[in-house]
């Protein structure tokens, strides 16, 4: 039978009133056989994730500080919840074992884990599914990575015997039962690992928007909504979809040809958007989306003769590779060459890359330019089409903005630009225009 994984986001889980929404998506369509939650996130903007509570609870025991005002309001959150849904669970129960265990020094993981697990036990019951602990069928190694084999043995066994189930996200275990965690926004990544093992028809990702926009809306009012994006344009506008979708999440089913949609728990009418391996139909001459980010730091070089230096450029990026650095874009000229690196990744480790390349490479000059923005414009639609790049560019100039940058993908999926800071905001309103229609 085709089954649907269905993952549902904090901000789907957060309250009695969204639950009820989320067991009308789930019973609507059979189909939706495994359900993978997040812990429940804030209610209003002026709330907190149960996650980081918990974070903090254990931080406050790290500390040796009183934490139990923070834990009464972990424990009034999955109170109301058992209580407004009629719940049989003992969550007190499983609050009290879990407050003995963080005073006795329970792993900060594990702490972490639970807002998962306790939402897992509270949904299943809600929904009529069977439990399934995470930790027995995500299987990470004594590294912290995923065992894709031990996971995927495990997930088929233990799957193939349960026709509905809901198995919390973000957690697993290693073989010998320590609990462990995947990075924050996790639960996409278990979404997909469930997906990929049970070969389903989608992989649902219910949250609070109708899947992705043509750019931020906070930047320009009213962008379009992206129906459909492959994976690959997706990773070149992942300064878009970064705080929407865990890119993690995205390997597992894209190598099965498994679609993800993402989904709006609260307006499950509209189709949000797909994305998948192949589009039906490419929209020749058309972009996909735009996206961007500030503070960018580029490290500009430039060396006589660069072109015949054989390992010049291995050399300029084994200094970053041993400072643990990693670079975004190198575009080149004859005798130079950039470093585009973003300056979260860069830390405070700018002046020792600056320093050992003045040394290991005695470079003709060498300036670093912060405050740069880099802009995406992607799609399949431009592959091979004349006339993109002389849209996208008079819209900067007639707008009057200076272009610092500019590198098109190989595969013309994409091309980046690089404009001031200052100018990131009006750079992106500009390009909007210039391919809405
Ligand atoms: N609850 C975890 C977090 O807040 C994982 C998730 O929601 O996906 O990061």
């Amino acid at each position: 039978m085709e089954v649907i994984v269905a993952k549902f986001g904090g901000s789907s889980l957060c309250d009695s009133e969204q639950f009820k929404k989320v067991k009308d998506i789930v019973l609507s369509d059979n189909r939706r056989a495994y359900v993978v939650p997040s812990a429940p996130g804030k209610r209003n903007s002026g709330d907190y994730k149960i996650t980081d509570l918990l974070y903090l609870c254990h931080e406050h025991v790290e500390k040796s500080l009183p934490f139990d005002e923070l834990f009464k309001l972990i424990e009034g959150r999955y109170t109301i919840l058992c209580s407004e849904l009629n719940l049989s669970i003992d969550i007190l129960k499983y609050l009290r074992e879990l407050k003995e265990k963080i005073i006795n020094g329970a792993s900060q993981e594990y702490v972490a884990s639970r807002g998962e697990y306790f939402n897992g036990l509270i949904l299943a019951e809600y929904l009529g599914y069977e439990f399934i602990d995470a930790a027995e069928i995500i299987v990470f190694k004594k590294s912290g990575r995923l065992d894709e084999k031990a996971t995927y043995d495990a997930v088929n066994k233990r799957l193939s015997v349960v026709k509905k189930a809901v198995i919390p996200g973000f957690y697993g275990a290693s073989r010998d039962g320590e609990i462990r965690t995947f990075s924050r926004g996790g639960s996409d990544i278990t979404g997909a690992i469930i997906a990929k093992g049970v070969w389903a028809l989608v992989y649902e990702n219910w949250t609070d928007v109708s899947g992705f926009l043509m750019a931020d809306p906070n930047i320009v009012s009213n962008p379009k909504h992206i129906e459909e994006v492959t994976y690959k344009e997706l990773r070149e506008l992942s300064y878009m979809g970064a705080n929407v979708f865990h890119e993690e999440a995205i390997f597992p089913v894209k190598n099965n040809g498994i679609p993800i949609n993402i989904r709006n728990t609260n307006n499950p009418l509209e189709k949000g958007t797909t994305i998948l391996n192949d589009k039906l139909e490419v929209k020749v001459g058309k972009i996909t989306g735009i996206a961007g980010k500030k503070d960018f730091t580029v490290i500009a070089i430039e060396k006589t003769l660069m072109n015949r230096h054989i390992g010049y450029l291995r050399r300029i990026l084994s200094i970053l590779e041993n400072n643990n650095v990693a670079f975004e874009h190198i575009p080149s000229g004859i005798d130079s060459v950039s470093l585009v690196i973003d300056d979260a990744e860069l830390d405070n480790k700018l002046d020792i890359i600056l320093e050992e390349i003045e040394n290991q490479c005695k470079p003709d000059s060498l300036i670093a330019y912060p405050n740069m923005a880099l802009i995406a414009v992607v799609g399949e639609g431009m592959i091979k089409t004349k006339g993109i790049s002389s849209r996208l560019f008079s819209a900067l100039s007639k707008n009057d903005i200076n272009i610092r940058m500019i590198n098109q993908g190989s595969s013309e999926l994409s091309i980046f630009v690089g404009v001031e800071n200052e100018d990131f905001e009006n750079a992106i309103r500009a390009v909007y225009k210039a391919f809405e229609n």
